[in-house]
């Protein structure tokens, strides 16, 4: 089996910018002439129909739920990592692709990051012009909070609804192409699979959550945007829906699936509270970054209720582990 993720080459900060220069473009006219198809209609698929649409691609573009508004996007509460460097504590383009590369486990594809790193002012900037409501301090200036993983200040975040707030931005961008007629939405429509052409996915079947009754769509291209790999825990952050089918059904027609441990981890959530519960819900992870984490000393005091354990035997661990990050470290270590 030969793994071939098709990231750009070369010296890893050039590598992205080559790849653009050097990539065959299609012309405004030829753009018309292909259709795709985009699952998912979160962040990702609702973002990347949007753009396809304003460069004049035909998209169609298909979700479960009742709108794209109600992707699960819409639980993303902490915020979003950009270079911005507002507070002048020395951040840059190369230290959010260390972080990240870092906060990876070192098992992401570097280009890709330096990529990532690389755009996420400009992500900021649009978002902030498709009317995302990011927070401000005083001065109206956009604020940043710390987040794990990195001992700069550089998460925008819009209070603890940020991946609701990006979803409508997201949203209001979609909209804009279905009113253009560049892209046709398809919503209460699910994914049952996937069709494959000479080896090239050309179309999908669907059924229509309403009527029940089974279509087919083709096009020149099948993009999967279809969320996370969630279920296969019990109660997780994400909703019951996010189980993950329509990459399952990808990789039953014989796609590559990999990297199931980039399932994020919250280990801050409220506990599970009763049996009808079908997910957790997050405590913004905020709350361990402006704050301290601790545990009892002693297992005697286990039990006890904390403002009855005095501060000589509380053990802030994190703090004691990594003093460089303390509180800040990634939340897969801190959590382990
Ligand atoms: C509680 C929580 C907090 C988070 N906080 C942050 C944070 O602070 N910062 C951060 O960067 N990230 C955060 N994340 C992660 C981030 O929210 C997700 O990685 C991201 O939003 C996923 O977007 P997506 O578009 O890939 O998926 P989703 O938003 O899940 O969208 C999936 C789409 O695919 C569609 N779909 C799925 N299967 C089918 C099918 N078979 N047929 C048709 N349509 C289908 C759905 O209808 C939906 O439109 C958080 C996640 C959670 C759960």
């Amino acid at each position: 089996m030969i793994l071939d993720g098709k990231a750009p080459t070369g010296p890893v900060e050039k590598s992205w910018d080559n790849y653009r220069n050097d990539q065959k473009l299609v012309n405004p006219s030829n753009k018309r002439k292909y259709k795709i198809l985009v699952v998912g209609s979160g962040l990702a698929g609702g973002a990347g129909a949007a753009s396809l649409g304003e460069l004049g691609y035909n998209v169609d573009c298909f979700c479960y739920q009742d709108s794209p508004r109600r992707a699960h996007s819409i639980g993303a509460q902490g915020g979003i990592n950009a270079a911005k460097n507002y507070p002048s504590d020395g951040d840059s383009i190369y230290r959010l692709f260390y972080d990240t590369v870092k906060g990876g486990d070192f098992r992401s594809r570097e280009a890709d990051v330096w990529r990532l790193a690389q755009v996420s002012n400009n992500i900021i900037d649009q978002c902030v012009a498709q009317g995302v409501p990011f927070a401000r301090d005083y001065a109206g200036y956009l604020d940043n909070r710390s987040f794990g993983g990195a001992q700069v200040s550089r998460t925008f975040y819009a209070r603890g609804q940020t991946g609701q707030q990006l979803l409508l931005g997201a949203y209001s961008a979609l909209s804009r192409q279905i009113k253009n007629k560049t892209v046709t939405m398809h919503s209460r429509t699910e994914m049952l699979d996937l069709v494959v052409v000479d080896g090239v996915a050309k179309g999908i079947t669907v059924r229509n959550l309403m009527t029940g009754e089974i279509e087919s769509h083709w096009g020149d291209a099948v993009i999967l945007a279809t969320g996370g790999y969630v279920n296969v825990f019990y109660l997780s952050t994400n909703a019951m829906g996010s189980s993950v089918t329509a990459i399952w059904k990808a990789a039953k027609k014989g796609a590559y699936m990999a990297n199931p441990c980039y399932t994020q981890i919250h280990p801050t959530c409220i506990p599970v509270h009763g049996d009808a519960q079908s997910k957790l819900t997050l405590m913004s992870e905020s709350l361990r970054n402006d704050g301290r984490i601790w545990v009892p000393k002693k297992a005697e005091d286990c039990e006890k209720h904390a403002s009855e354990i005095p501060e000589a035997d509380r053990d802030y661990y994190l703090e004691r582990k990594y003093p460089s990050f303390g509180n800040l470290a990634p939340r897969d270590i801190s959590s382990r």
